[in-house]
């Protein structure tokens, strides 16, 4: 394990000399440890005169990679030419060359006796395509530090997010500084979780090649967002389990918060494509709770060894806590008090939770668009609470069968837009029509809009959505997901940390962010 801490490197693809001086620029006005000059991305490069210029005067330490086409780079040239210009970079004080398992040798015996104190070779293996066993990366581990390597580099492909907990094991046991990166929106969290495994170094996007990978972390992203300075081995990791979960501000909420409590704690976007193999592979105490989200929120009932009576009323859980040391996993829904509470709060006309004792709910007829996890907590309220419940879903079928549980009525998709009985009904969309990046969508025909008193929208990826807009038009009071999201996260942070949640801090933190 490496004994320092976890290094933060901006890796700099400039095509041009002057772009890549700008890029060292932008990495040191970021926060970055090291920068990373990839030097088969530079158009035209002469070895002698770019080097100089590149390395002349610098203002972070330099790792420099000629990677060569065979193992995923630009570079096609002569192979001999190749080494010659990172020997190069290395006699005009480069910090460190990346140079691939298969040119290792030959590059480390003809540097012999000639390397500099200070000078360290990370030897390299890509795999584009998957994540072997521990075994393999075990051996591969092996076979890289056998080079002569001082730092050994092993990036893999994730097709699953359990493929990252393999490097994790390889790396805490490997007993030379390791860089381990999975690649992949899937091994996002080998990035942000590298300083709690001892990673020699992880890797950051400039603010300006963000584009390339809406998902990859920048530097800032990781210091700011993340504050990857403070996670250590004993860091506890949170996340938004869910597909798609580019979307979720929840990191955004808990870290600001975890920060401002002093809670050693981290939290992550997970995108999950089997829960159950997710939470075999990573529920424990290191890992200790979960939110759930789209489109898990139903199989997670049946993933928890307990779930709590109003979860299993609901048919949906949105916490998942690991309990008490990692062997058994409880689900909550804190989804439902959070959407019942900030309407009836909007039918009171204040803005914070009310205790009054009967619920303005009672009698209303509560219009629900969807029936999965947050249709099943909506409905589940608005019954609770009194009111007379209809549910609209795409799938009609899974319509009829929330309508019978609640005891409401069923309606197609079609039937909705000409479906008003009375005036002043409550309509809740909780599908993910409208959200962020489809804006332009929305559940239900505007001219629909005007026989509901009160319009809320569990989408809060954007703010203000379509249907929020239109709701507004038409007369009715619009009620944001933003206010499900904080209070939901209200109720989950103190089954995260066991500690109250500081409401305005997590407030301020999305709202800032939205
Ligand atoms: P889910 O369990 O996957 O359910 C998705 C629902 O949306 C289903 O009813 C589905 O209908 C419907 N749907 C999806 N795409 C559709 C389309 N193109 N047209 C019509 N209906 C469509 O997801 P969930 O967890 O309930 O989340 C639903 C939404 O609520 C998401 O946008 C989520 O972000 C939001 N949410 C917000 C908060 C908050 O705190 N503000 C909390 C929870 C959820 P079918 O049954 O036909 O597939």
């Amino acid at each position: 394990m490496a004994e320092k801490a976890t290094l933060l490197c901006a890796p700099l693809s400039a095509s041009s000399v002057e772009k890549m001086l700008h890029q060292i620029d932008e990495a040191v006005a970021a926060g970055a440890d090291l920068v990373e000059i990839r030097l088969d991305h530079l158009r035209n490069f002469q070895p002698h005169q770019d080097l100089e210029v590149l390395l002349k005067g610098r203002k972070l330490p330099v790792l420099v990679t000629y990677r060569p086409k065979w193992e995923g780079g630009n570079y096609e040239g002569n192979e001999h030419e190749r080494l010659k210009a990172l020997r190069l970079a290395m006699d005009l004080g480069v910090d460190y060359v990346d140079v691939e398992l298969q040119a290792a040798n030959d590059f480390i015996s003809s540097i012999s006796g000639k390397k500099p104190e200070n000078f360290k070779i990370i030897v390299s293996s890509h795999n584009y395509q998957s994540t072997p066993s521990v075994e393999e990366l075990t051996d591969l581990a092996a076979k890289l530090h056998a080079t002569g390597a001082d730092i050994v580099k092993i990036a893999t492909t994730a097709v699953d997010i359990t493929d990252v907990a393999r490097v994790f094991r390889v790396i805490v046991n490997c007993q030379v500084p390791v860089i381990g990166w999975v690649m992949g929106e899937r091994g996002l969290i080998s990035r942000l979780l590298s300083p709690k495994y001892g990673g020699y170094l992880t890797y950051g996007a400039l603010e300006s090649s963000k584009q390339s990978a809406p998902w990859e972390p920048t530097l800032r992203d990781l210091l700011d967002l993340y504050n990857i300075r403070q996670v250590t081995p004993d860091t506890k990791v949170f996340g938004v389990i869910g597909k798609p979960i580019g979307h979720s501000k929840g990191p955004t909420m808990y870290n600001a918060t975890f920060k401002h409590v002093g809670y050693n704690g981290i939290y992550v976007h997970l995108l999950v494509d089997d829960l159950a193999r997710f939470l075999d592979t990573y529920a424990s105490p290191d890992f200790p709770a979960f939110s759930c989200g789209i489109p898990h929120k139903e199989a997670a009932v049946v993933c928890c060894d307990e779930v709590d009576p109003i979860a299993r009323s609901i048919g949906a859980v949105n916490t998942i806590v690991s309990q008490p040391f990692g062997q058994k996993l409880m689900g909550y829904n804190t989804d439902y008090y959070a959407a019942i509470s900030a309407i009836e709060d909007a039918l009171r006309g204040t803005t914070t939770s009310s205790n009054t004792a009967n619920s303005p709910l009672e009698g209303k007829l509560f219009v629900v668009i969807g029936a999965g996890g947050a249709g099943k907590a909506l409905a589940y309220g608005a019954k609770v609470k009194g009111a007379r419940v209809v549910i609209a879903n795409r799938t009609f079928e899974r319509a009829k069968d929330l309508a019978e549980l609640v005891g409401g009525a069923a309606l197609t998709y079609a039937e909705l837009a000409n479906f008003h009985p009375e005036k002043g009904m409550i309509l809740a969309n909780a599908t993910s029509v409208g959200m962020q990046p489809q804006i332009e969508e929305t559940p239900i025909p505007k001219h629909a809009l005007r026989y509901y008193a009160i319009v809320f929208d569990a989408v809060y990826t954007p703010k203000v959505t379509r249907l929020m807009q239109e709701a507004e038009a038409s007369g009715a009071i619009p009620v944001s997901g933003v206010e499900m999201f904080i209070r939901q996260a209200k109720g989950q942070f103190q089954h995260f940390t066991g500690l109250p949640a500081p409401e305005e801090v997590m407030r301020e933190a999305v709202l800032n962010k939205i």
